[in-house]
């Protein structure tokens, strides 16, 4: 018999990245016990790594920025896709959630008259970014830590315990959600995991979950992500019977870094760009002004003069299109250098030593300064960097309610941040998840707790399913000369990267699916030698399930969309089609435990928020029908 530690809260958050902490903070608010889980060390979530900084319309650097002009710039981003309801909270909670960190201790950076400072991104018309250098996460992730231990600090003074109403457990893999299906209805009735250092297993009774473990990244070899980025919680979801929503999108970030190998994918933030910094080729070239689509046309420059000028005086020139979203750039990359005026590396170069001073650079990009000195050994004062496209963010996710961040289907599940879907529609602009993760955060957090409220009597752990948690977990440390779960990892990067990557094809897409079919099989028979102690080749044969499921997902609907829209490029169709907007493609599980895709109408966007648009530019998006 297994020893499983167990616990009883009201509010589990399984991720203690930006998106989990927000949850928990408001949902201890709401007076509810809550339970923060996370795989990696405590304060070393996705969300520290956030350099460039927050999207929030203040209007502190352009006083013509508004609510309306960045719910426009995020729907245009997301080429109309997005959920809009999502996309109006967010552009409309954004500046709130801001302003509140500082009132638990945040400190950005500041303008000439004392403001919370924010810069240009990509796809953002007006400087929008509230940042603290390019450590911007790093202070977000800092600030909500700080909040919480205030709270501890609380409930130690009433309670005379730190953790009496929120406990962080750290190094915690949860592996399974537990359901109880007594009444008819699917609901939470709890978590299981191992913890691991120790491989000891550990049971969260609780009636509601809050999912914030963030993307994932490492299904691909060339990734901005960290290890931890398995897509667990779209897994978990799945299994649990909630649904994923458009998982064919996914960010190559134009500007990763491509040498030396060891260190390709590793992000160059948009900061650069944002600050100033221009894309070359091999010839010298400063290649962004040959790539503007005809749906931005209008807004951004036609010649580097216009470009140049627009950053000291942005009412009377567009924007450079180095600042185009982030899908169009990382394709005109991947042009440049499939046309033969890359570097050798595949990549292109990023020179921001030429437009700006040397105390510039190092002032506003100290991270990246470091970055490519000690990586690479250049000198980004001097020097330009190389750079080239990097899988970075999935806009993908699980499938929720926008006001609730609930998943429909399965009550107390709820979403927030990365691991959620439809907020940024078919491609993620930069800066809009800081904010998104503390918006849906703050709301994840209420409506769990006020779900909890609600509940007549406590669902109840099923032992069936623990005990099949257990085994599931086992079974890899008690099969003999099973696959290596190393090799395996590296094979479904392999297919990912080259049959799923940045650029699709109809007969590649069909091949990637044959492959992940045979590495089901394979994966299934995945041993891990040793025992449970810090076991990170165990650890891996667990993720790889999640990998795996989230990889067939992604597979299977870029194979469905026949279009080009966002974070999906199919060469054989290269246009949007108004038709294939109107479609979310929905991936769940069927009780075999296969991917199944269904077709979903989006959401028809509200009148007040059709007629921030003009007609001629809802017209490049929409079928004559939707116009009229
Ligand atoms: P994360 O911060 O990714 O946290 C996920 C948490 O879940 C972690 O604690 C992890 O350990 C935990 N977890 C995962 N699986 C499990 C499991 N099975 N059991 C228990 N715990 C689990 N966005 C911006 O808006 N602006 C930027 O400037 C910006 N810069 C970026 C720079 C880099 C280098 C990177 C990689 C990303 C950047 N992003 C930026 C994107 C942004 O940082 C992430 O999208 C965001 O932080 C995700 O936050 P999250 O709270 O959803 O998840």
């Amino acid at each position: 018999m297994v020893n499983i530690e167990k616990h009883w809260y009201d509010v589990v958050v399984i991720g203690a990245g930006g998106a989990g902490l927000r949850a928990a903070i408001e949902a201890r608010l709401a007076g509810k016990k809550v339970a923060i889980i996370s795989k990696s060390l405590f304060g070393k979530a996705h969300t520290v790594m956030a350099e460039g900084g927050a999207a929030a319309a203040m209007g502190n650097v352009n006083s013509n920025d508004n609510w309306m002009v960045h719910f426009r710039d995020t729907m245009r981003g997301g080429k109309f896709l997005n959920n809009y309801r999502m996309a109006e909270l967010h552009a409309k909670e954004a500046p709130d959630r801001i302003w509140e960190l500082e009132t638990y201790g945040a400190l950005f950076d500041r303008t000439k008259d004392g403001k919370i400072s924010q810069r240009n991104f990509g796809g953002h018309e007006y400087p929008r970014l509230a940042h603290v250098g390019d450590r911007t996460g790093l202070e977000l992730i800092r600030t909500l830590q700080q909040k919480i231990v205030s709270l501890q600090q609380e409930d130690k003074a009433k309670y005379g315990d730190y953790q009496a109403r929120l406990r962080v457990f750290a190094e915690c893999t949860i592996t399974e959600l537990l359901l109880d299906s007594s009444t008819g209805e699917k609901r939470i009735a709890g978590a299981f995991g191992y913890y691991r250092e120790s491989g000891e297993f550990v049971l969260f009774e609780a009636p509601a979950v809050v999912l914030a473990t963030g993307g994932v990244g490492r299904s691909y070899k060339v990734t901005s992500n960290s290890w931890e980025y398995t897509g667990d919680g779209h897994a978990l979801a799945l299994r649990a019977g909630a649904k994923l929503i458009n998982m064919e999108f996914l960010q190559f970030h134009p500007t990763g870094m491509v040498w030396p190998p060891s260190v390709r994918g590793i992000l160059v933030t948009e900061s650069v760009r944002g600050d100033g910094g221009v894309l070359k080729n091999t010839e010298g070239k400063r290649f962004m002004f040959d790539y503007v689509p005809d749906v931005f046309r209008k807004q951004y420059a036609e010649t580097p003069e216009e470009g140049d000028r627009w950053y000291t005086d942005p009412d009377n020139n567009r924007r450079p299109p180095e600042l185009l979203p982030r899908d169009e750039v990382a394709r005109a990359i991947n042009s440049e250098v499939k046309a033969g005026r890359g570097t050798k590396a595949g990549g292109v170069y990023l020179d921001i030593a030429s437009r700006r001073p040397a105390a510039e650079i190092l002032k506003k990009l100290p991270s990246m300064y470091h970055q490519f000195k000690e990586l690479a050994d250049v000198d980004i004062t001097s020097q330009p960097m190389e750079v080239g496209p990097t899988c970075h963010y999935v806009m993908g996710g699980v499938e929720v309610d926008p006001d609730s961040a609930a998943t429909p289907g399965v009550l107390g599940l709820y979403a927030a941040g990365e691991v959620s879907g439809g907020m940024h529609g078919s491609n993620r602009l930069g800066g809009n998840s800081l904010s998104d993760l503390l918006v849906f955060g703050k709301r994840a957090g209420e409506y769990a707790a006020a779900y909890t409220d609600g509940l007549g009597k406590r669902p109840k752990v099923d032992d069936t399913q623990v005990a099949a948690a257990v085994e599931e977990a086992l079974t890899p440390l008690a099969r003999d000369g099973g696959e290596n779960p190393y090799t395996l990892q590296s094979d479904l990067q392999d297919v990912m990267g080259t049959l799923v990557g940045i650029i699709r094809r109809k007969g590649e897409l069909e091949e990637s699916l044959n492959r992940l079919a045979e590495l089901r099989e394979r994966i299934r028979k995945v041993g891990a030698a040793g025992g449970r102690r810090y076991n990170p080749g165990w650890h891996l044969a667990l993720d790889l399930r999640n990998m795996l499921v989230v990889s067939e997902c992604t597979a299977k609907a870029a194979l469905e969309r026949e279009e080009s829209r966002g974070g999906h490029t199919r060469e054989d169709f290269p246009k949007m089609s108004s038709k294939w907007r109107q479609v979310n493609l929905i991936c769940s599980l069927t009780p075999d435990g296969d991917v199944d895709l269904t077709h979903q109408p989006i959401p028809t966007m509200t009148p007040d928020l059709l007629a921030l648009f003009e007609k001629s530019e809802l017209a490049k998006y929409m079928t004559e029908e939707e116009l009229s």
